[in-house]
């Protein structure tokens, strides 16, 4: 059996070639090391907008396949879409760090240890974006300034090309709700991520995130604001709800089960983020998706007709202004 883990080559590739028939590719910048950057977009352009990303964090791939399905779901014919394909347009920036995900995908190839999580300059993309706020953390996770760490910020927000790209392609789309695609943890996590002050908008959170979980087959996610799990500095999701207005969300799709029992696989950081068999943990990110997405959509014909008894006017995800 081939495994789920391809390389950079194949997986963008497959990309291309569900925008090629269902929807349109943009080049939107260009890595470090010169890989393209690329986003796909489906559905009406008129349409409210939802962004998805993925591998910001270039080793956390089964974020990234599950991206991909939810994508071949809503766009590509499987007959799952319910209908949203038609009410919502769909904007996907999948491989956002296109230099780690070569990196650790031609190391897993060969059997090597992979463990790359920054770009091709040692810089957390997802502590890269404008920070919301001037809270400072000590938590080791919150955004370092020192190069050799893992959760380098960078020299200064937006240094990095990566970084650029999905902020201009944000700004350009406006999107009213984005997801975030890592790994791991069976996590739902929403603004702020750099206060543990409460997100003025938690109630809405909250209830897209309980259609998420209402609709997972399996073990459903956990529900919190990103503080809570850690302190972050300049992280997507707190600049797209600060700055858009967006209602951003990262889902951390899977959790550590009993693939480490063997020592190599203990001792390799690729298979904490990465299951070996993809399609469970697939399956249970996608159909919680999908029940967000329909709520989200809810929400918004319950402002579009405020006289309909849907749902009071708590509700109003994707008709959301501030
Ligand atoms: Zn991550």
């Amino acid at each position: 059996m081939d495994s789920p883990y391809s390389r950079w080559e194949s997986f963008d590739a497959s990309w291309r070639e569900l925008a090629s028939r269902h929807g349109a590719e943009e080049r939107i910048g260009e890595s470090v090391e010169g890989r393209p950057i690329r986003a796909y977009s489906f559905g009406p352009a008129g349409a409210p907008a939802v962004m998805f990303t993925g591998l910001l964090h270039g080793v956390e791939v089964i974020g990234a396949i599950a991206l991909r399905e939810v994508a071949r779901a809503l766009v590509g014919g499987a007959g799952l879409s319910r209908g949203l394909a038609d009410q919502l347009r769909f904007v996907f920036a999948p491989i956002v760090n296109p230099d780690a995900y070569a990196a650790n995908a031609e190391r897993v190839a060969r059997g090597a240890r992979a463990w790359v999580r920054g770009n091709a300059r040692g810089v957390d993309l997802n502590r890269n974006f404008a920070p919301a706020g001037p809270a400072r953390s000590a938590s080791p996770f919150a955004g370092s300034r020192w190069a050799f760490l893992p959760h380098f910020a960078g020299p200064h927000p937006y240094s990095e090309p990566e970084t650029r790209a999905v902020r201009d392609l944000a700004l350009a789309t406006r999107p009213k709700l984005a997801l975030g695609f890592h790994s791991f943890g069976n996590l739902l996590l929403y603004p702020w991520g750099f206060t543990a002050r409460r997100n003025p908008r938690a109630v809405e959170y909250e209830r897209l995130g309980r259609a998420f979980r209402a609709s997972q087959p399996g073990a459903r996610y956990t529900l919190r604001q990103a503080s809570g799990l850690y302190r972050t500095q300049g992280d997507l999701d707190d600049w797209l709800d600060a700055e858009l207005g967006t209602l951003a969300l990262t889902v951390e799709v899977g959790t550590l089960d009993r693939r480490l029992l063997t020592l190599s696989r203990l001792l390799d950081p690729f298979w904490w983020m990465n299951p070996l068999d993809v399609r469970p943990t697939v399956e249970n990110t996608l159909h919680g998706v999908l029940g967000l997405l329909e709520a989200a959509c809810s929400s918004a014909r319950a402002v579009d007709h405020p006289t309909e008894p849907l749902e009071p006017r708590r509700g109003i995800a994707l008709a959301a202004r501030r």
